[in-house]
């Protein structure tokens, strides 16, 4: 179905291709992510300019031949979050956003309430870099987990209804189980059971906080539930030490391979 796609889209990744292409992903509200080319853009008199990178938010033109890759026809800027691009903490955080994004909803499925959730981070991060905490990534993800229908179960034992003695997670049962069932899972204090609650029943600009120890076992129970259900790994919510330089703002992709 050759044609014209209109659409606003985030960029994801964005890689050198041949002489002067990229290859773009970009995330959109109702095609899911897409994979496009953008022709010539590597030269300096592109008329895309500087707008095809990482993180931006556009209004773009793809033209949709009979391959998989569109071709970019045209973009403008809705946001191109530069406070955010100055700050090395928060282009990781994006960069670990986007990628989450990326992994999570690799299809064309549309899932408007991702596109919104993405644009909400990336805005927060630019709005104020020190956003880019732990914490908040991890609010990011609990809501990504939402998006794609593995919500975990906090309110009662995921294996067998219990409502008290909830001591730890599963990942595979997808939620809090009590002393009973805790075969298989791992300690979850409470703690990090009520941050989870707390995260997941706040906006993200009111993401709680929560020590590092907590956090950890938070960080866990997500990509537990990850593995078990979506068959996806994610990168740490966060850069094990403070990146010493900003990540190349055109290749996120180019992450320390341990963090992958
Ligand atoms: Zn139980």
């Amino acid at each position: 179905m050759a044609g014209l796609l209109k659409t606003e889209a985030v960029v994801l990744r964005s890689m050198r291709y041949g002489e002067a292409d990229r290859i773009l992903h970009v995330y959109t509200p109702h095609r899911g992510r897409v994979s496009a080319i953008a022709k010539g853009v590597r030269r300096a008199r592109s008329r895309f300019g500087g707008r095809l990178e990482p993180f931006f938010r556009l209004r773009i033109e793809l033209h949709e031949g009979r391959g998989e890759l569109l071709t970019v026809t045209g973009a403008q800027t809705v946001d191109g979050h530069a406070r955010l691009r100055a700050d090395a903490r928060a282009l990781d955080a994006a960069a670990r956003a986007c990628d989450a994004v990326g992994r999570l909803f690799e299809t064309s499925e549309p899932h408007p309430g991702v596109f919104n959730l993405l644009c909400r981070k990336l805005a927060l991060l630019d709005e104020a870099p020190a956003r880019a905490t732990r914490a908040s990534a991890l609010a990011f993800r609990l809501k990504l987990l939402v998006a794609a229908g593995l919500a975990p179960q906090l309110g009662a034992c995921a294996a067998c209804g219990e409502g008290e003695h909830l001591v730890g997670f599963s990942g595979a049962a997808g939620g809090v189980v009590c002393s009973a069932c805790e075969a298989g899972a791992f300690p979850l204090g409470e703690p990090a059971h009520e941050f989870m609650s707390l995260a997941l029943g706040a906006p993200l600009s009111e993401a709680p906080q929560a020590e590092e120890r907590v956090l950890g076992q938070v960080e866990r129970a997500v990509a537990e539930t990850l593995e078990h259900h979506a068959h996806v790994r994610l990168m740490p919510a966060t850069s094990r030490s403070p990146p010493r330089a900003p990540l190349g703002e055109n290749q996120p992709q180019a992450l320390p391979q341990s963090a992958v």
